[in-house]
């Protein structure tokens, strides 16, 4: 037998006391609200829970100072490795964990961020609640609540979606789409209804319904930062879950977009975005190169029923094509990237919410952002032609 150097991972040994659940439905947002209020540790790192809104562009601004201070945080640009000796969700430094799941070799699991942007507030004015865009005169701030967890993609150290069997890639897309269900369905009275941004418009006759049917309550984000230059502060792969009263502005831009145009984003970019940008048809989802690309790189996986709002409204055929687009397209930029002498480094958006068709955007961090691109002039250092055509080449090999 050859001999086998042991992957760096957690033992599900080691964090057995801290498993609150195992499926995230077997606890109410109550209890999940109650553990985080309770603990200890994150007590010192709370967020302000306020926000401000730049009057120009509406981008929204959630503070929490503590998180500058945090202990582990990767420093300068480290080579991609697949051990580091400090990780602490090696050495079971969590929180308490809401949901785990195993896969073909170790598991995945959820549990809350110990520095997070976003807290629960225990007593909520009735003024305040339901209502995230109140007036502000005096520029004190406005609330800003919910919750902010981690999915952590594989108890081994380097696994992630790029070297994970796919099947257990379906097995952590299935659990951020089972949390997403949770947390928008299970919040009545703790977050303003999703579709308040709807309630505030003349009604107009014959709108596309975009609630989907379903009552939902506030909005989640999902978002993906790895590698250094793409501001992932930790090796050890992870997904970022928000859970907040406040509509970031990439879904208020989304639910514009829909307004405006009647026609969700996703519905324009199939029909409008030219076939020479696409990467690869994956049958319920489309990789492409979108046409406004912005950094050499930036990919789209589009889910062809531009009617689902959320990845938990996807079928299970539906949710293996984007996963699968999505893995394809990660692995290309982790070919990539080091061809262009740069680490690995991508960040990746997940589009839900009222008037979304649901979508991910691919950000590869192949290019610095300059004071061009904060005026809202993207200088980009590639074609999105001779892009899609090269990443055409690595998906297809
Ligand atoms: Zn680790």
């Amino acid at each position: 037998m050859p001999s086998m150097v042991e992957p760096q991972q957690l033992k599900l040994e080691a964090i057995e006391a801290l498993i609150n659940a195992r499926d995230v439905n077997d606890l109410s947002i109550r209890e999940i609200m109650k553990d985080i209020l309770d603990d200890a540790q994150m007590a010192a790192f709370l967020p302000d829970s306020l926000c401000q809104i730049d009057p120009r562009t509406g981008d929204v601004i959630v503070y929490n100072s503590s998180r500058a201070t945090r202990l582990h945080m990767t420093t300068g640009a480290p080579p991609v490795d697949s051990r580091d000796e400090h990780c602490p969700i090696c050495a079971a430094k969590s929180t308490g964990v809401i949901d785990l799941q195993p896969l073909s070799e170790g598991f995945t699991f959820i549990n809350k961020n110990l520095y997070p942007i976003l807290h629960p507030v225990e007593h909520l004015h009735d003024d305040a609640r339901g209502v995230p865009m109140y007036p502000d005169p005096y520029h004190h701030g406005r609330s800003s609540y919910g919750m902010h967890l981690l999915q952590w993609t594989s108890s081994i150290h380097d696994r992630d979606w790029h070297n994970m069997p796919l099947a257990d890639c379906l097995v952590c897309f299935d659990r951020l789409a089972v949390l997403e269900h949770k947390l928008l369905t299970d919040s009545e009275g703790f977050m303003p209804a999703s579709d308040q941004v709807l309630q505030k418009l003349p009604h107009r006759s014959g709108e596309v319904d975009m609630t989907g049917g379903i009552k939902t309550f506030g909005y989640v984000s999902i978002i993906k930062n790895f590698g250094h230059a793409a501001g992932a502060s930790m090796t050890h792969g992870h997904q970022q879950i928000g859970f907040s009263n406040i509509m970031p502005q990439r879904y208020f831009n989304n639910f514009s977009f829909m307004q405006r145009n009647q026609q969700t984003f996703s519905e324009y970019m199939l029909r409008e975005n030219p076939q020479r940008l696409m990467v690869r048809d994956y049958g319920h989802a489309v990789l492409v190169v979108p046409y406004f690309m912005k950094r050499p790189f930036n990919m789209l996986v589009l889910v062809k029923d531009h009617r689902k709002q959320y990845i938990h409204q996807l079928t299970a055929d539906e949710r293996r094509d984007l996963v699968t687009a999505m893995v394809a397209a990660i692995q290309a930029i982790i070919t990539i990237m080091p061809q262009m002498g740069k680490a690995p480094a991508y960040n990746i958006n997940i589009n839900n919410g009222p008037g979304a068709g649901v979508y991910l955007e691919l950000l590869a961090s192949t290019q610095l952002t300059g004071g061009f691109e904060h005026i809202g002039l993207w200088v980009c250092q590639a074609s999105p032609h001779e892009v899609a055509a090269q990443l055409r080449q690595v998906v297809n090999a």
